[in-house]
This record gives C-alpha cells, sequence and structure tokens, in this order.
C-alpha cells in the first residue's frame, strides 16, 4: 500500500477498514469488450427479463417535464398504493433508494457497536456488510446440508446470550432460493426475544407466493405486538432495478419515524416514484413474468440435475448450484461465451454459482454451455 492509502486507512473508521467491498457483478459493456462477445446473458443479478410493465415508459415520459422540481420526500402516492394494496396503513409504509436503503437506514438506526445481528449464511451480503458498517457483531447461521433453513440453529442463536438489536433473514434466501413454512417462520417468530426487531427480507416475495406453503409473514407478524418489518422491493418481480425503489412494512408508525430520521429526505427520486407507481398499477405484467421465471426455473433446475449438479428447491428467481469443483473457472469459461452468472465467495460455499432465471434464449444458452464446459472437464 502507498503512504496516502495507508494514511486514509488510519483515518478510516476502524469498522470501515476491515469491511469487503459489496460484489455487485460485471456490467455487459465490460463483458462485451472484454471477452469480444456480442451477446450478454445476464444471470447474475436477479433482475426481470421481462423489464417492467409497458405504462412505465409513459409515465416516464410524461414526468419528464417536472424532473425540474424536488420529488414528494414523504412518497405520499405510492405509500398509499402500497399501503391499500397490503392492508397497512400508510404511515406504518417505508420506501427507499431500493430496499437495501431500507437495511442500511434500520442498522444506522438501531446498531451501535458491540450489538449482536443474527443473519443468515449463505447470505446476501448487505446483511452482513451494513451492520458490521455500524460495529455490530454479526453471528451468521448456516443453512443445513440438504440446503434449507436450519431453523432449529436460528431458534438456539436468537434465544442464546444477549438479545440481538436485528435479526435479518431473506425469505425466500438468496442466493439459496430455500423457504421458510408458516410452521417454521411461526417458531423462528415464537423465538425472537420482543426487543428484537425482526427484518423480514421478501424480495423474492411475488415469485415465492406461487410455492405451496410459503409463510405469510405479514400475516403471523401481524398477530404479534413486537417490533418487525417486513422489506420488499420493486427491483426483482417489478422489473425496476434500474430506477432504485423498495418498500417496507413496519409492526407501527413509530418504527417508520425512526427510520424517516436517518434516510435522506429526498431518498426516493422523482422518476423512481413515477415508474414505481405505474408498474404497481400493472400487476397484471408483473405476474406474467412471475409465472414464466417459476416455469422456467423448474425446467433449468431438472436439467442440471440431469448433468449431475446438486440444485438447491429454490422458491425465487434464481438456482443455487453445487458444481462440485471451484466454481472460479466454470464462472470464467461462461463469461469467455457472454453469460454472466454469480460465483459464490463465501468461505464453504466456493462450489457454488447462482443462476438467475433469465429470457428462455439465455437460459437456454446457460444450459448449453454448462453442457459444454462440464463435459470437456
Ligand atoms: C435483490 C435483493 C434485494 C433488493 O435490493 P434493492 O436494493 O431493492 O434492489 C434485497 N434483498 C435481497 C435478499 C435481494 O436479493
Amino acid at each position: 500500500m502507498n503512504a496516502i492509502a495507508d494514511q486514509l486507512t488510519q483515518l478510516a473508521r476502524p469498522e470501515v477498514r476491515t469491511l469487503p467491498a459489496y460484489n455487485a457483478g460485471l456490467s455487459s459493456e465490460v463483458v462485451r469488450q472484454r471477452y469480444g462477445v456480442s451477446h450478454v446473458a445476464r444471470l447474475g443479478s436477479n433482475e426481470n427479463p421481462f423489464g417492467p410493465s409497458p405504462a412505465v415508459g409513459a409515465a416516464l415520459a410524461n414526468m419528464a417535464q417536472s424532473a425540474g422540481l424536488y420529488p414528494d420526500a414523504n412518497c405520499r402516492a405510492l405509500r398509499s398504493a402500497i399501503a391499500q394494496r397490503c392492508g397497512a396503513l400508510a404511515d406504518a409504509v417505508v420506501v427507499g433508494n431500493g430496499s437495501e436503503n431500507l437495511l442500511e437506514v434500520l442498522c444506522q438506526a438501531f446498531l451501535s457497536p458491540g450489538d449482536r445481528v443474527v443473519t443468515l449464511i449463505p447470505s446476501f451480503g448487505l446483511h452482513d456488510i451494513y451492520p458490521r458498517m455500524m460495529g455490530a457483531s454479526v453471528q451468521m447461521v448456516p443453512v443445513t446440508e440438504a440446503m434449507e433453513f436450519d431453523v432449529d440453529a436460528w431458534c438456539l442463536a436468537l434465544a442464546t446470550g444477549p438479545s440481538p438489536k436485528l435479526a435479518i433473514l431473506s425469505n425466500p434466501s438468496n442466493p439459496v432460493g430455500c423457504m421458510l413454512d408458516t410452521q417454521a417462520f411461526e417458531r423462528i417468530v415464537a423465538a425472537t426475544p420482543a426487543d428484537t426487531v425482526l427484518v423480514v427480507d421478501e424480495a423474492y416475495y411475488e415469485y415465492a407466493r406461487l410455492s405451496p406453503g410459503y409463510a405469510d409473514a405479514l400475516a403471523t407478524l401481524r398477530k404479534q405486538s413486537r417490533p418487525w418489518i417486513v422489506l420488499r422491493t420493486f427491483s426483482k418481480a417489478w422489473g425496476l432495478a434500474g430506477l432504485r425503489v423498495g418498500y417496507g412494512i413496519a409492526s407501527d408508525i413509530f418504527l417508520v419515524q425512526i427510520l424517516d430520521r436517518i434516510r435522506t429526505p429526498f431518498n426516493v427520486n422523482y422518476a423512481a416514484q413515477t415508474a414505481a407507481l405505474a408498474a404497481w398499477n400493472d400487476p397484471d405484467h408483473m405476474e406474467m413474468s412471475v409465472r414464466d421465471a417459476v416455469g422456467q426455473r423448474d425446467t433449468l433446475a431438472e436439467a442440471l440435475r440431469t448433468l449431475g449438479l446438486f440444485v438447491a428447491p429454490s422458491a425465487a428467481n434464481f438456482l443455487f448450484v453445487n458444481l462440485h469443483r471451484p466454481n472460479g473457472p466454470v464462472a470464467e469459461a461462461l463469461l469467455a461465451r457472454g453469460i454472466i452468472v454469480k460465483p459464490w465467495k463465501e468461505k464453504g460455499y466456493e462450489h457454488f454459482i447462482r443462476v438467475s432465471i433469465g429470457s428462455a434464449l439465455d437460459n437456454a444458452l446457460f444450459l448449453q454451455a454448462m453442457q459444454d464446459i462440464l463435459g470437456d472437464s
């Protein structure tokens, strides 16, 4: 390291010095240039190949002339539309610059150095990075050998030692895709101390809803008098990852008021609010894309199992695949063919890739490439 880098590292907060960078994946342009391919199959970020409702384009064109105005700092129109469909109070809904923004704000609002956080491993990186940014100590509960939630281990982690400030779990999990059913979810809720804020990240809710038994977290949590928040996003099923909108439904309006103190006042920009509302008002488009993804997911999982690979059962729009060999060379060989997937880097999972369900063409390209690559080695 050079002297300036060294000095800056010393100036940074101790929590920041050891923080890993978020692994955001490669851009299509970089892949096109580096590998000289014309078509890039983006199967690394769980994006929706259908994109948003066509209504979004018209709404954005209409708002362009208002781009000189500040957006509504309280996202009133979008919050009340979300609240209405979810059966919540508008004041118990919070909107963020992506749901990752809400994760960040939750950590800033609740975590002091030394506080405990319980989450999953393998994990969505930000469930670990944001708590560590605040100096919390993060306990990660592994999935079982069969790549399912380990409910016993969760209950033990939640009930042992000082109460965690936050318990953060994604249902279904990213990257595994496993889900909690109603009974398992109720056990975890019952084991969560009353002074822990339970954060249920439902980024893939719209997909998982089609899986029989998927826990209805809102229905369970509404019967509890304890703090909780359910996070959802417009980035996946609603096809709006590029505009950054996520929302939370909270146990009560006071939780939202705390988050409102921390978030930047205009955290959701004008285009994002406009687009999200237009998408929300066209659920048919979202549901069509979700049905397509679920059908293709199950077909692709079967085909990969035929190749001798282990594929974790998934309730989301991606598959977590054990290659039974280091993932780096396989991911590299896929990139050489213009196919982006996510080789998992967390310790113990270096044989796994996460592949998103894309268009029928891209899924077929991926499967063909896997047959070629695994046949060659
Ligand atoms: C994709 C994803 C998010 C959503 O991120 P946005 O910031 O809303 O784009 C949140 N949590 C998990 C587990 C995800 O996979």
